[in-house]
């Protein structure tokens, strides 16, 4: 029998056995086409096996391909044939003898192929060619692209149970620094898949930011704990974007799942229950007919970035516009006092620079802004032009530049983030200027916000409609982030005379004082690290207490050892109370199988903006749906039934 015991060894083998077979897939010189059985995945049988009593020729029937789940299966079962080992040392070999090439990969039809079958008793295959595997599976969710935002939405959904796979158009994971900041709410999230501390121990957090004014510094704003009472991630937090995917992505394994690299997909269709993607293979390119895959899936994610396939083959627009300014990136070490583990701001009469460091010492991150119609280089303009700048205005001396990149930045919001079974996410439904470290946060949170939906929607325990709410809540945002990033940017790359007054006289002497009292720094911190987000005007959210709306992220509040955000690293629906909780509440949330977390009163609660017995009904993905100060369950069982939704 297939035991757990069993099961844990096979996953832990997943990532060798997966990266063998998808060497294999994307070598040219591939001989020996993945042979697959149609019927077996479908139906979850047996794993098959043709015997080859005698040599010679027999017909199979079969499918090229070699997607996630066949190896699974393969290496859930292979060892029910004690002569065969696993996939990853026998990868080659069952097929040497089997000449039935040229298949239209993956197209989903059964094949016969007369196929040469290895001689009994020869080599290690005795009596039997194992058929397998089974590409045209259709897995719950194509995630399209493997960026942050790509990583994020995989490991939400697995954690939920539901099959994905997971694709990406480029050959290799990326090795770029890119966004930086880590958001305190990306941190609270991210303790729901146990990331929060990794994260955190391999980045490094901000203790202050120096202003800087044409050469001359001109302030300093300590900024160690600025969010200090609000949330279990105070500060700003540091961690290169490639460092970040890396440990996202190895979670993903840990969890089973491999990013298929390689891939891209270049359109798809929607039926009126899944949706038919046409995937192309780079690597093994031969001809048009032969690069392409075609893979089911019951929805698609668009995590495809700026120029998302997915936003394009769903015909939805992407209105906005493109800066003029030439945005350049820079990874430098050095020396000087602006290289001291803390963040500097630059503010000139004509650009502006920030620079953040990546550890105590030498290195550090400079990003800026160059106006195009100055240079008139474009996207061409090296370090060499914009050296002299930074040195002056910093005070640095570079000893080396590791990475120097320039790109456009644009402001666009899509018009819609669903359509049918097609959802956008991340930089393929809103981009903007880098300016507040906000874009990759941004897609992050659309992650998490669209997992629990369609992981609930799945799993059969709501219909299609809870779907909606996804663009409803996450649009709303990213039309207000765009709008205010945009005024913020505009506002320091602005060459009026109020804007450069503004920028090189009242903010470089007034920021240090502002940030000496506590709300305006709490204000800035609450809107920076994204802790104020709420859906407020959603249909999921209802009821209020106080301060504390449905559509809000429950407020922190640690007291003494008790933490009230410790039961939200389970991605579940949940109730707390704070205070006593109704007989009839602790009755109907038996009954319906939600957690119930009651948290002795206290009047930190109340300053919080917490109501005493009251009940709050909480979302898988942490924010308040239901705030009912009466603290019974009508409330919460009328919740359930008006958006359909079966526990
Ligand atoms: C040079 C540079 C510097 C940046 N600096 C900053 C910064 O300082 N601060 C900041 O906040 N942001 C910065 N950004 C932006 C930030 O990197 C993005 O906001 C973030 O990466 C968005 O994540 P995402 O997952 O939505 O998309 P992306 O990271 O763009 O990922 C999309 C993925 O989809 C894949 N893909 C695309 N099309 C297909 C297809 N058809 N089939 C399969 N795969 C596909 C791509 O290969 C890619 O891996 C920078 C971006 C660049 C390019």
């Amino acid at each position: 029998m297939f035991t757990q015991r069993s099961a844990l060894r096979l996953a832990q083998r997943a990532a060798p056995v997966r990266s063998a077979a998808q060497r294999r897939l994307n070598s040219t010189q591939s001989k020996y086409p993945w042979i697959v059985d149609n019927e077996f995945n479908r139906e979850r049988a047996a794993v098959k096996h043709h015997a080859a009593s005698t040599s010679g020729t027999a017909v199979i029937p079969c499918l090229i391909g070699g997607g996630l789940n066949a190896y699974n299966l393969w290496n859930e079962h292979w060892e029910h044939w004690s002569h065969m080992p696993p996939l990853e040392e026998r990868v080659e070999y069952p097929y040497q003898n089997i000449r039935s090439k040229n298949f239209p990969w993956g197209d989903g039809d059964k094949l016969e192929r007369q196929c040469q079958l290895p001689q009994q008793g020869q080599g290690h295959l005795k009596s039997s060619v194992i058929i397998f595997p089974v590409t045209m599976s259709r897995s719950d969710v194509l995630i399209v692209g493997a960026g942050p935002t790509g990583l994020v939405t995989a490991l939400w959904l697995v954690k939920q149970g539901v099959s994905i796979r997971i694709i990406d158009k480029a050959q290799a994971d990326a090795s770029t620094s890119r966004a930086l900041a880590i958001q305190a709410r990306t941190l609270e999230l991210y303790r729901q898949l146990d990331i929060a501390e990794d994260v955190v121990a391999k980045g490094h957090k901000i203790r202050a930011t120096n202003v800087w004014s044409e050469g001359s510094h001109r302030g300093r704003i300590p900024i160690g704990d600025i969010g200090s009472g609000l949330t279990p991630y105070p500060f700003i937090h540091i961690l290169s974007q490639d460092q970040h995917e890396r440990l996202l992505e190895d979670r993903l394994n840990s969890l089973g799942v491999q990013v298929e690299r390689d891939l891209e997909l270049v359109g798809f269709s929607e039926n009126d229950s899944f949706v038919t993607a046409r995937l192309r293979k780079h690597v093994d390119y031969k001809s048009e007919e032969e690069d392409i895959e075609k893979c089911e899936a019951t929805f698609i994610v668009g995590c495809d970035g700026a120029h998302s396939a997915v936003r394009r083959a769903s015909g939805i627009e992407y209105a906005g516009a493109t800066y003029s300014h030439i945005f350049f990136v820079a990874d430098i070490e050095g020396s000087g006092p602006s290289i001291n583990g803390e963040a500097h701001v630059t503010m000139n009469q004509s650009e502006f620079m920030l620079l953040f460091p990546y550890d105590d010492n030498h290195r550090a991150r400079i990003s800026g802004a160059v106006d195009d119609t100055a240079t008139g280089k474009g996207v061409d303009i090296t370090f060499e032009d914009v050296r002299s700048e930074m040195t002056r205005t910093l005070k640095l001396q570079i000893d080396k530049v590791n990475w120097f990149s320039t790109y456009r930045s644009h402001h666009r919001v899509a018009a819609a983030f669903r359509k049918g079974r097609a959802f956008l996410v991340g930089d393929a439904a809103h981009i903007h200027s880098p300016v507040g470290g906000q874009g990759m946060n941004t897609g992050i949170g659309d992650a998490i916000n669209l997992a629990w939906k369609l992981a609930a929607v799945i799993k059969g325990q709501v219909g299609l409609a809870l779907l909606d709410s996804y663009e409803t809540e996450r649009r709303a945002f990213a039309r207000q982030l765009v709008n205010t990033t945009d005024s913020g940017f505009n506002l320091v790359i602005s060459q009026s005379y109020f804007a450069r007054i503004l920028r090189t006289w009242v903010v470089p002497y007034l920021a240090p004082l502002l940030a000496k009292i506590d709300f305006a720094r709490h204000k800035v911190f609450q809107r920076v690290s994204q802790i104020m987000i709420n859906y407020r005007h959603s249909f999921l959210s209802t009821g209020a207490t106080g301060d504390i709306f449905g559509g809000d992220r429950l407020p922190w509040v640690p007291v003494g050892d008790v933490d009230n955000f410790e039961s939200l690293k389970s991605i579940t629906w949940q109730v707390h109370v704070y205070g006593e909780a109704k007989v009839d509440l602790i009755a109907w949330c038996q009954s319906k199988n939600i957690p119930l977390h009651t948290f002795c009163w206290d009047e930190k609660y109340r300053a919080a903006g917490l109501q005493s017995d009251a009940a709050y009904l909480i979302r898988p993905d942490t924010y308040i749906a239901v705030a009912e100060p009466s603290g019974n369950s009508q409330r919460l069982q009328k919740y359930f039934e008006h958006i359909g939704f079966q526990l």
